[in-house]
Order: C-alpha cells, then structure tokens, then sequence
C-alpha cells in the first residue's frame, strides 16, 4: 500500500487528525490502546440513536436487532479468527478472558503451570493467586539473555505435573513472539492444553485459531482498532464445556430452582449479565476494518516503521534497547532507555517537546524489571496508520533529547 492510502486510512481516525496545543500529534502508544475509525465509532453512536436496548430478553423489534448484530459479531470475530460462533465468548479484555480460563479450569493441587519470565501481570497474578487458593505451583521458563524463547529450557521444564501452558504470543515489553507451533506441539504430544495471551499479537498479525490449534486465546479490541472494555476468549468447545461457570448471573442460565441453577452452554454461560451491545456489536466493524487493510500489510507496515526507529538509534551510545536489537523481531515495539535519564522523563519530554506520545514505566511486567534490576523504559509502539515521517521525527526528537541532556549535564 503506497503513502497516498496511508493518507487515506489516517483519515479515518479523528484522534491522529486533531491538533494539541496547536500542533499534531504523534500516537506511538498503540500498544496499551490503539486509535479508533469512524466507521467504529458510527456503529457506537448508531445503537445508542437507533437500537439502545437489550439483546437475549425482551422479544420486541428493537431488542431483536440488537441480539441479531450481537450474534453477528461473533460470528465475525469466528471468521477473522477462523473459527467457530460458539467459540468465541465476549469479556471485557485480554485479563479477563485469561482470569476466566484460569478460575474456571478444574486444576487441582499440584498442577503446574508454565508460563514465560516475561509475562503482563494479566497472566501472572491470577496464577500467585491460585497458588494461594488452590495449592497449584507457578513455574516461568526463563528466556535468552536477549529476551528470546529458550525452546531447550521449555522442553527441559515440561513433565507430567504441567497441566497448562499460558504464555504471551507477543511480549508487550520488547514485541517478541514465541515459536508458538513449536510450544503447541511439544505440549500437544504430552496431553498439555496451550492458552495463549494474544493482547499484542493479535493487532499485527494473522491469527488462524484453527491452524494454530491453540486450545485457548484471549484478545483485547482496544488494542485492535475496536471500542474499549471489549475483549474476546476464545476456547475450544470441549474445553469451553468443561469449564466452570464464572460469573454467573442473569444472561448465563437456562433455569434456576430454589436450590439449584442450571447453566446455559458456552458461550453464553460465561456472558453474565446486560453486555456491552453497543461496544460488541461496533467490533465487527474493527474486524472489517483490519481485513480490509489486511493483516499482512499491518504486519509488514508496523515493521518497517520500527526499522526506521531501531536503524535511527541503535547505534547511539546513550540508547540501550530492552530486548533483540534486530527489529524485525520485535514486532512494532521500541522499548529503550538513555542513560543517566529515567523513562517518564523521556516520555514527558517527548509530548512536550512534539506531541509525541508514549508510554513509559514497566508496562505491567514488574516482575521482568524486578528480575532484571532495571526501574523500567520508554516505549514507543506502532500501528499501520503511523507514518515514516512520524518515525524520522521521533528519532530526531530523542537525539534532541540526548543533546540538550548532555549540554545540561557538562554545564553542571
Ligand atoms: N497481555 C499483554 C501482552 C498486554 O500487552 C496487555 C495489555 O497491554 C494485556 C495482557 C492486558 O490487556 P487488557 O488490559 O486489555 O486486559
């Protein structure tokens, strides 16, 4: 796709095209939330000025047209996933669909889980809370010295006590990707289900649930061009069957008698309570939207834009890069720190000095800087409607920062 469709596209997002403080912005925080089209947000405003009302109850017009989009929603989250209707269930983020899994699954005292040393707290602290509820026992396969999955340690740590593998498809620290068909396979042959975190990979890249064969994988929409609070876990049927109900509540069951409840199947039994219509129902056009684009463009176009980054900076002393130096692996992430300052004053000084807008601190992977004895970084993260430009103004303004911070340093 050439610069002229990019214009295009960035049309589409009322966000980039707005000015701060007489300026424009530069959004390099895409992978905490990405930016919203309007085809999006028209979908949004439409339930609330055409529809406002509730799917699965009321029988009359209104709440019929909302059931209906509700379900085609998910039947075009199913086939931007491949995979079926019934297994996608909505939950409100990439946490909660792992809290779901984690909380509902029958493991027992003993059970091991596997995870990497690089993980978002989200599929972290719910396995230190088990460890306290149910006596289950946290392992994290320790990564390369350059944050690379170390497939030796993996193979090394698996035996007949591992009863899940949960792990980051793509870190939100550095951007890289496990070898995911690789970690299904050994774990397949040994009867071990894979869930996988698919927060920060799901923006970028094609995701074949039914060719990867992972057993369970949660998304955030919000990170996918979509409307917040909106998620998805998708499971297995037969794994979904056997989970335990979650929250539970109106919406989840088929009957209830003074002393019992009997509960819907999935998906509907993990959808408890008066959904988020007007955000679910707005997410098939975020699918639309991505699909059109095409997620091996996105793929590429995040890419390039980090190897105009990474290629800007990498060879400046002051410049350390959190993770592999070679782009190409780490997705659409620049995670860097410049010597003598810390990364909230780079990400404050960046917006002041260009709008440019980062995130800085320890993204929810404490446990990794804890590790490393490092306080955090600054990160720049891209999606496909970042521009060149903004890339080459990003690096020029960092090495201003660099300069004006050694001028400032020699003068005492
Ligand atoms: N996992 C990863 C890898 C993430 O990057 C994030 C959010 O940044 C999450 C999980 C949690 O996502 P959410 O806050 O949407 O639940």
């Amino acid at each position: 796709m050439d610069n002229i469709s990019i214009e295009k596209i960035r049309k589409d997002f009322p966000v980039i095209n707005r000015l701060v403080k007489g300026k424009p912005i530069i959004y390099f925080d895409n992978a905490c939330q990405s930016l919203v089209p309007k085809q999006v947000i028209d979908e949004i405003v439409d339930y609330y000025n055409n529809y406002s009302s509730c799917a699965g109850r009321s029988i009359h017009y209104l709440s019929t047209q909302v059931s209906l989009k509700f379900e085609a929603s998910r039947d075009r989250a199913a086939k931007f996933f491949n995979t079926k209707s019934n297994e996608i269930v909505f939950v409100r983020n990439t946490t909660e669909g792992i809290n779901l899994v984690a909380r509902s699954y029958p493991f027992e005292k003993g059970d091991v889980i596997l995870t990497t040393d690089r993980e978002h707290n989200s599929n972290l602290s719910i396995w230190h809370v088990l460890k306290e509820e149910k006596g289950i026992i946290h392992k994290a396969v320790p990564s390369k010295e350059d944050n690379l999955f170390d497939l030796e340690a993996f193979k090394g740590m698996i035996d007949s006590k591992v009863k899940m593998i949960s792990m980051a498809h793509v870190s939100n620290l550095d951007g890289v990707e496990i070898p995911v068909k690789d970690i299904i396979d050994i774990a397949h042959s040994k009867n071990i289900p894979v869930m996988l975190d698919g927060a920060q990979a799901a923006p970028h890249m094609k995701i074949d649930l039914k060719k990867m064969d992972v057993d369970f994988y949660s998304i955030s929409l919000h990170k996918m061009c979509g409307p917040t609070g909106t998620g998805i876990l998708y499971g297995k049927y037969d794994l979904l069957k056997n989970l335990k109900p979650f929250i539970v509540g109106g919406s989840t069951v088929a009957n209830t008698f003074i002393d019992k409840t009997v509960f819907l199947d999935p998906p509907e039994r993990f959808e408890a309570g008066l959904q988020n219509y007007a955000n679910v129902i707005a997410s098939a056009k975020s699918f639309d939207y991505l699909s059109n684009i095409g997620m091996d463009f996105i793929n590429e176009r995040v890419k390039e834009l980090n190897k105009t980054i990474t290629n800007g900076l990498k060879d400046i002393p002051e410049i350390s890069i959190i993770g592999p130096v070679d782009s190409d692996l780490r997705s659409g992430i620049f995670p860097f720190n410049i010597k003598g300052m810390s990364p909230h004053d780079v990400a404050m000084i960046l917006d002041e000095f260009e709008n440019i807008y980062i995130r800085s601190g320890r993204h929810c992977d404490h446990s990794w800087f804890n590790k490393k004895g490092i306080s955090g970084s600054a990160r720049a993260s891209l999606q496909f409607y970042n521009t060149k430009e903004e890339a080459k103004k990003f690096v020029e303004t960092v090495i201003k920062i660099i300069d004006s911070f050694s001028k400032l340093k020699k003068n005492g």
